[in-house]
């Protein structure tokens, strides 16, 4: 029987067989955190990088502020435990150790989308900014932001919006982003952390590093990696980032995201100003006069709401219990398993990975690649393994840590040469205009 440990060459004895993945079930010293979650009833998750799973922590945390919004109603503000006037810092703090930022730089507040807004804004009115530096795999909602701040500003996203072109049509490459700032005048460098399609986990030192040496601040799309990634973002000298907390860090539907301000940009003027980010202790002196709190609080906008942040309060307890490194340790070696089914099990069935094979180049989901993805994706679904479709080509798999053990990943890959090797996509329709 092998006897797997994590490290280099973890999977060095591995075979496809479902006694080894029982092996690696046994081993692995975070298969307790699945019963904190619900799991849908006979399904195989393997989307937890989109909607990650309830868990009864959450649920519970939901629970206490109904309570107290029955027993308590406007005095929640100051006297529910813990008080809902300072919930956004509060888990802002408790973020701040998964992104490697001091508890000040973190807060949580508005969407994802709307941070982009309000920080990308906030950098091109500090630094008179005219320029900012994407790329053509980006998660769309970054670029509509972004050419929208532009515009605002009187700035033809033609021209100040560059995008970094991708060489394989997975990966942006740290060598691509500096010529990029070597052939162009840019301000802002926007790079996500994880590429939402092929997996890719980013170089964030290198970048940030070349986006200083040219004269640019470097910001962050973090929603594919915080909660299965940890991040050093005060080391690395991040400017600022943003993220969701629905994906991995499973907050629920529309949880509060997180953004994160690098704390030499503290006192900047937020481009999306509201009396949610005025200093705390004169707030409710209602000045109309805006004084912007002294850290990241400042670029809250309204009242937070309470209801959608509170299930991150009890979420995050699964993550600090199991440790950030602990979940990225399991993480990678189950994606590290996924891609070694990949190779032995289905790559003669016109499947490829096109997800980095450099662990540390990795996130927290496979790419599969095939022809047939859309009707792949139908035909899992059918067979209660849930996975999303990304056009073109692509399955995204993502066995998240929290809930995903190895046996569960060998039945998905031994339904995924099923599928294909019956040719059983072939019942489904192909995919019709352009809707996913
Ligand atoms: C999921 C995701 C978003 C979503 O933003 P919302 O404002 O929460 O809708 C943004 N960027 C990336 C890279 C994502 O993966």
């Amino acid at each position: 029987m092998p006897t797997p440990t994590a490290g280099d060459d973890a999977l060095a004895d591995f075979s496809p067989d479902r006694e080894y993945a029982r092996a690696l079930d046994d081993t692995d010293s975070l298969s307790g955190l699945r019963e904190r979650f619900s799991v849908p009833e006979d399904e195989r998750y393997m989307d937890g990088n989109s909607l990650g799973l309830c868990s009864a922590d959450a649920e519970a945390a939901i629970d206490r502020v109904v309570a107290a919004w029955k027993d308590l109603a406007i005095r929640g503000w100051t006297d529910a435990d813990p008080d809902w006037f300072h919930y956004g810092e509060r888990l802002g703090a408790r973020l701040a150790p998964l992104v490697g930022a001091q508890e000040s730089e973190v807060v949580v507040g508005n969407s994802t989308t709307v941070n982009i807004h309000t920080l990308v804004g906030t950098m091109l009115d500090e630094y008179e900014g005219t320029t900012v530096l994407v790329n053509d795999l980006d998660f769309p909602t970054d670029h509509y932001a972004i050419a929208a701040q532009l515009r605002q500003r009187g700035l033809d996203p033609d021209e100040h919006l560059l995008r970094v072109e991708s060489e394989d049509g997975r990966t942006i490459t740290a060598d691509a982003v500096e010529v990029a700032l070597e052939t162009h005048d840019v301000d802002i460098v926007f790079m996500p952390t994880v590429l939402y399609r092929s997996g890719q986990l980013l170089d964030v030192a290198r970048i940030t590093e070349l986006a200083h040496e040219h004269g640019a601040v470097a910001g962050f799309d973090a929603a594919h990696s915080v909660g299965v990634v940890p991040h050093s973002f005060d080391d690395v000298g991040v400017d600022f980032a943003v993220w969701c907390t629905y994906k991995y860090l499973n907050a629920g539907p529309g949880a509060l995201a997180g953004l994160y301000v690098n704390e030499r940009h503290f006192g900047a003027e937020p481009a999306l100003a509201g009396w949610w980010g005025h200093d705390k202790a004169t707030q409710f002196e209602m000045n109309h006069e805006f004084t912007p709190a002294a850290d990241a609080g400042a670029w809250q906008i309204g009242t937070i709401p309470v209801l959608a942040a509170a299930p991150l309060d009890g979420s995050l307890d699964v993550t600090h219990d199991a440790g950030i490194e602990a979940l990225r340790e399991k993480s990678t070696l189950l994606t590290e398993y996924l891609i070694r089914l990949a190779d032995e099990r289905l790559s003669d069935l016109g499947y490829a990975v096109g997800t980095p094979r450099d662990p540390d180049r990795r996130g927290g989901h496979v790419a599969l690649e095939h022809d047939e993805a859309y009707r792949i994706s139908q035909a899992l679904r059918d067979r209660g393994v849930v996975v999303d479709y990304r056009p073109p080509n692509v399955v995204r798999v993502a066995p998240s840590p929290y809930y995903v053990g190895f046996e569960e990943v060998w039945t998905v890959a031994e339904d995924l040469r099923a599928i294909a090797a019956d040719r059983r996509f072939e019942h489904y329709e192909p995919q019709s205009g352009g809707v996913t």
